[in-house]
């Protein structure tokens, strides 16, 4: 039996963020760490964005950033800026291949597929798995994207498109992203914010077909990329062990209301770092309870309102849209707060709190 100081169950965002944050603070020179995960391959299977609003150690794997966005329902498109704070989309491929390579560099880190023949009595585990018990009433953001290469140029690479509702929407909340790395390249999404239950939702592949056909206006294209996935909306329960510190999304990194998650791992990384000698013992790092709070009754009213949800998303962003960057990337202070509050419908919303 191999006995470690601290194990990562889990080498994916959450994983490796953490071991690179501490092997480059030179966590691991009298310790050492396995970082368990049963993947036979690294190759790009997500790409994370987020508007910058910290720094993060991932700035050579950023595919671009962009100064502006737009949001569009039917008739109506709002144009944001947002240089203060840029919108980045990482690379998951350049991300894996740049933390694995320096990972492996260090004789006290050891790669494993299994958990097999390990005696974790003494070990402090980092755990990224979910345990998520199946409920229908469950949200998720659910999603397929391509990223499509086009012959002629045809997108505007300097304004990212962040929700376009004009399509669709069943019984859900369905809007389509389009991020264009280049004038001829970009990668486009249809995303769902439902309980999945409708399999209608989940044919990606025509609803892309089409809207890059009749929306986009392109007849010729080449798919490059193709990306499909699933981000719980709700809290994923965990097993927790007195050793044992969850991370990830099962850590509770995702902002609920937006999926967002990839730069609140990296401050949950930061956080053990800095209080690495003794973190089994501090207070857990957690996303702020108001936070909690307001997500809870922005998806009530968006499981009881779904119609309503393309016009509060696009009225959210009509003034002082720096407010709400850092609202929806938990860097808000209470005027912040209260400037998207006074945007939302009041009497829906009310109703809901109560
Ligand atoms: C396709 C996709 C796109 C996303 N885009 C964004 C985005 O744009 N912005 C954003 O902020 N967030 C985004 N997210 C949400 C979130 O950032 C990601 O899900 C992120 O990868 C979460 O990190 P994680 O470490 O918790 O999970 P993962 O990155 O999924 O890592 C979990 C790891 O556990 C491993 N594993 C599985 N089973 C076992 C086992 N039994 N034992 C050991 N290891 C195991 C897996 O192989 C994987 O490597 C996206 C999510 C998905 C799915």
């Amino acid at each position: 039996m191999k006995d470690f100081d601290y194990i990562i169950i889990g080498g994916g965002c959450a994983g490796l963020s953490l071991a690179y944050e501490l092997d480059i603070n030179n966590k691991f020179e009298n310790k050492n760490l396995a970082i368990i995960d049963p993947r036979t391959n690294y190759n790009r299977d997500k790409t994370w964005s987020f508007w910058r609003v910290s720094p993060h150690n991932f700035e050579d794997c950023v595919i671009k950033s962009w100064n502006n966005f737009s949001i569009n329902i039917t008739n109506k498109t709002n144009y944001v800026s947002c240089g203060k704070s840029p919108y980045q989309s990482i690379d998951s491929g350049l991300f894996y291949k740049k933390t694995i390579s320096r990972l492996k560099k260090n004789k006290n880190i050891n790669f494993l597929k299994t958990m097999n023949d390990l005696d974790v009595s003494k070990s402090i585990i980092f755990n990224s798995l979910m345990n998520i018990k199946p409920d229908k009433k469950d949200l998720w953001q659910h999603f397929g994207g391509v990223e499509i290469e086009v012959d002629k140029k045809i997108f505007d690479s300097e304004i990212i498109n962040l929700m376009d509702f004009d399509c669709d929407q069943k019984n859900s909340v369905h809007f389509f992203y389009t991020l264009p790395y280049s004038e001829n390249k970009a990668l486009v999404e249809t995303t769902w914010l439902s309980n999945m239950m409708d399999d209608t939702e989940k044919n990606y592949d025509d609803q892309l077909k089409n809207y890059i056909k009749n929306q986009l206006k392109i007849k010729n294209y080449k798919i490059l990329y193709e990306e499909q996935g699933k981000i719980p909306l709700f809290h994923t329960s965990s097993i927790i062990k007195k050793n044992e510190i969850s991370i990830g999304t099962a850590g509770g990194m995702t902002r609920l209301s937006t999926g967002y998650t990839f730069l609140n791992i990296q401050d949950h990384s930061r956080y053990i770092c800095k209080n690495f000698g003794n973190i089994d013992k501090i207070k857990k790092f957690k996303i702020k309870k108001k936070y909690k709070y307001l997500d809870k009754i922005f998806l009530k009213v968006l499981s009881k309102y779904p119609e309503r949800m393309p016009e509060i998303f696009y009225n959210m962003f009509t003034a002082n849209n720096e407010k709400v960057i850092k609202f929806l990337s938990n860097k808000s202070n209470i005027v912040d707060d209260i400037n998207i509050i006074l945007k939302m419908p009041k009497a829906i919303f009310i109703k809901e709190l109560f």
